[in-house]
């Protein structure tokens, strides 16, 4: 099959992914082949190729918001029939044993497989992943329109959960990118006013299409006070200004895996209870549930395609801030 491989981490300005013949993934013991369609590019495949997280595979085949579709079953896999439309997520694997499993918190599992990372994920022609997290992905989405539900969708609802954030509630997104343009849709539905700190006219313009009440410079201090907020954005010099912009008692979500440095906070910006708290990629509960909100709503994605053997080029788009939305490779043309 066609594939984009790393080798090892490097700027992607050098354009590390290679676009390269490899051999056919082959399903394991209850496990599916997909024939990926379309895989969402998401900022963790930046951090990945940039070496931000540390490698953990080499060559290792980012990507993990596939659509496809199963072409083949591994021995035991009877979950689902050939032909049927999956996504594979970013948690490829849990071990469901650790005690972190036991209790239902399997985002957090102590010996974890990710797509695209620890094992090879979706910027290829084919790709395998246990049967039991792959998701049916509903009817209404097109293809392309589903592939950031993947990660970006279900990070973004994870993040909204833990944000606590209700019916008339004021919440702040800090950056706005394929999760917060999908995370923004949700929280309307729910009845939330929305405030979106971003850099760029082209990011605030989509934040007051999709619904914001009001949008402003990633820094900037929105003009009501926030129950909660969430920062997608990588930059941890936000992270006071986001405190700064909490009511009393507000809950400050981190939505992203990787974060730069976060400058020495005055307690005063902490006090009152106010809370902060990261986000660990999800369960497979947050996939499913996120999956069934996001048909009712219904949810629309904003995205710009990219042949596969572009990945590179989308990579730059991305992290030059060039993609209004989300980027999505067509692996299948
Ligand atoms: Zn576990
Ligand atoms: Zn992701």
């Amino acid at each position: 099959m066609k594939a984009c491989l790393l080798h090892s981490p490097a700027p992607v300005e050098k354009n590390p992914l290679v676009y390269a013949d490899t051999l056919d993934p082959q399903p394991g013991p209850g496990e599916v082949r997909v024939r990926v369609k379309y895989c969402g590019v998401c900022r963790t495949d930046l951090h990945v190729v940039e070496g931000e997280l540390p490698p953990r595979k080499s060559p290792v085949i980012p990507g993990h918001q596939i659509v496809g579709v199963v072409e083949k079953l591994g021995a035991g896999a009877t979950r689902l029939r050939l032909g049927v439309r999956v996504g594979i997520p970013w948690l490829h694997r849990t071990d469901q044993s650790c005690e972190y499993c036991r209790k239902g918190m399997e985002n957090l599992c102590d010996h974890p497989s990710f797509t695209g990372y620890t094992v090879d994920g979706g910027f290829a022609e084919y790709a395998v992943a246990p049967e039991n997290f792959v998701y049916p992905i509903p009817d209404s989405f097109p293809d392309e329109q589903a592939a950031p539900l993947l990660c970006a969708g279900i990070i973004g609802f994870r993040s909204l959960r833990l944000s606590g954030i209700e019916r008339g509630g004021r919440l702040g997104l800090y950056g706005f990118g394929a999760a917060a343009h999908l995370a923004i849709q949700v929280a309307r539905h729910w009845g939330a006013e929305v405030y979106a700190c971003t850099r760029g006219a082209k990011h605030q313009q989509l934040a007051l299409q999709l619904g914001a009440a009001w949008a402003g410079e990633a820094a900037a201090e929105p003009p009501a006070k926030l129950d909660a907020a969430i920062i997608f954005a990588p930059a941890g010099e936000l992270v006071p200004a986001a405190l700064c912009a909490l009511k009393k008692g507000g809950v400050l979500v981190l939505g992203g895996i990787h974060m730069s440095p976060i400058p020495s906070l005055d307690y005063n910006l902490l006090y009152q209870e106010r809370v902060i708290r990261s986000v660990a990629n999800n369960t497979r509960q947050d996939g499913e549930d996120f999956l069934r909100v996001a048909a009712e709503i219904p949810v629309r994605t904003q995205v710009t395609l990219f042949p596969l053997r572009d990945a590179n080029h989308a990579l730059n788009d991305l992290k030059g801030d060039r993609i209004n939305g989300a980027a999505v490779l067509d692996c299948a043309s």
